[in-house]
């Protein structure tokens, strides 16, 4: 990935923004794993190496091991069986191992990452993710959720200093992973839409030129929907780099606004319900697909059929609110203060700007129809059913996902526009 030229475009940002990242080098293609140790060598990591993987990552990326003895590295390794969920505890037992390193390697996704990327940031050490499978856009963040006490919170971490994956080993990984990451990866239209609302209404800074990245990258992914299921190289690659950019961007605009909206806060909503009680919360990507699809059909559908809006402020019932969430949740609920969002927008404001927020859901968001199809080409799930989400589950999820996001979304004003979010899902 040319990681100087995209900085390069961005200089002299138009939206009067410097924009910046810490990671150095990526670097997706084939042979990539083969060359691991050079890559690292020549980015100045340390020879003593700190290598988490987990079974299925560290046989499937064999010669990233073989590539680090050949460059001379001295390998610690961390081998979990199967790491699931990114708990405190698993962070705490990569630091344990950090004492005589340079720096740490994560071979894997997810999970494995986050752990390392809090370790790192903890130590100080040099980082860096060889990404087994393209499933999430987390590989380039800089926070790393992770669950305590059943409770999952962002805890703060580094950007790698370097990205490498395999188009080979990519390619290779299953389809339920690519697939989520190309759900992960529709969801930009939703998050940039919420972002140009917040703009419009509370004069939110707003960088173009990083949407346009973002989007640039999500529309060549598309393009390569029919490949995804099959071992194609190309279309993982693709789906590979699009999930890097979309870390990146995040970093450039300081901001999680071009990679999630509505549908990331929906998706959440499902995962915290979930996971207080113990069930498995399903792969981000693949939830957030189907709360892509949701959402993106009830904004739609918003726009289509509300023509005129008479905003009028609302005081919204708190413990109607709180009773959605378990009391473990309701702190963070507090904090997040989402019942302000009704007195921070001015209604005349709102009236005003409708038209231009409709056409710009009518435009730039994708056609229901042609987004099923898009994920279906591509091997995603789009009902609520495939991840496990029952009709009581999307409702709540639906109605009350607005107080797990402290940034604007367009669903937290529609108490102030007198509309019911389940009139519009169909
Ligand atoms: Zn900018
Ligand atoms: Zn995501």
């Amino acid at each position: 990935m040319d990681l100087q030229g995209i900085l390069k475009r961005l200089e002299h940002c138009p939206c009067g923004r410097e924009h910046t990242v810490d990671t150095k080098v990526v670097e997706i293609g084939r042979g990539v794993a083969a060359r691991t140790g050079a890559i690292l060598s020549d980015a100045g990591f340390g020879k003593r190496l700190l290598v988490v993987a987990d079974d299925n990552t560290a046989r499937v990326a064999r010669a990233v091991f073989d590539s680090l003895a050949a460059s001379g590295f001295e390998l610690k390794k961390l081998i979990h069986s199967n790491l699931l969920y990114a708990r405190a505890e698993g962070v705490a037992e990569v630091l344990a191992l950090c004492g005589d390193v340079d720096g740490i390697l994560s071979v894997g996704t997810g999970s494995l990452n986050d752990i390392c990327r809090v370790a790192a940031q903890k130590t100080g050490l040099r980082f860096a993710i060889f990404a087994t499978a393209p499933s999430m856009d987390g590989f380039a963040a800089d926070l790393a959720p992770i669950i305590e006490n059943n409770f999952k919170t962002s805890w703060k971490g580094v950007q790698p200093d370097v990205i490498l994956a395999d188009t080979a080993i990519l390619a290779k990984a299953p389809t339920e992973l690519k697939a989520a990451g190309f759900g992960d990866m529709v969801a930009k239209y939703l998050g940039i839409f919420d972002w140009r609302v917040a703009n419009l209404l509370l004069g939110e800074h707003y960088c173009a030129a990083i949407a346009d990245l973002t989007m640039e990258s999500v529309r060549r992914m598309l393009s390569l929907a029919d490949k995804v299921t099959g071992e194609d190289e190309e279309a993982a690659g693709s789906i590979m780099e699009s999930l890097v950019l979309s870390g990146l961007a995040m970093k450039l605009a300081a901001s999680s606004r071009p990679a999630s909206g509505a549908e990331h806060a929906v998706s959440h909503y499902w995962e915290c319900h979930k996971l207080s009680r113990g069930l498995w919360p399903e792969f981000h990507g693949k939830k957030v697909g189907v709360a892509t699809v949701l959402m993106n059909r009830i904004y739609k559908n918003v726009a289509k059929r509300v023509e005129k809006i008479t905003p009028k402020p609302v005081v919204i019932d708190r413990e109607r609110v709180y009773a959605a969430f378990t009391p473990a949740q309701i702190p963070d609920v507090e904090k997040i203060n989402a019942f302000a969002f009704p007195d921070k927008v001015d209604p005349a404001l709102l009236a005003e700007k409708w038209p231009e927020i409709r056409a710009i859901a009518l435009d730039f968001l994708p056609d229901d129809a042609e987004l099923l199809d898009l994920m279906h080409r591509a091997g995603a799930v789009t009902e609520p059913a495939d991840v496990h989400v029952d009709a009581a589950l999307l409702e709540q999820g639906l109605r009350y996902h607005p107080y797990m996001k402290s940034r604007l979304l367009l669903t937290h004003l529609f108490p102030m526009m007198g509309l019911d979010i389940m009139d519009f899902v169909n």
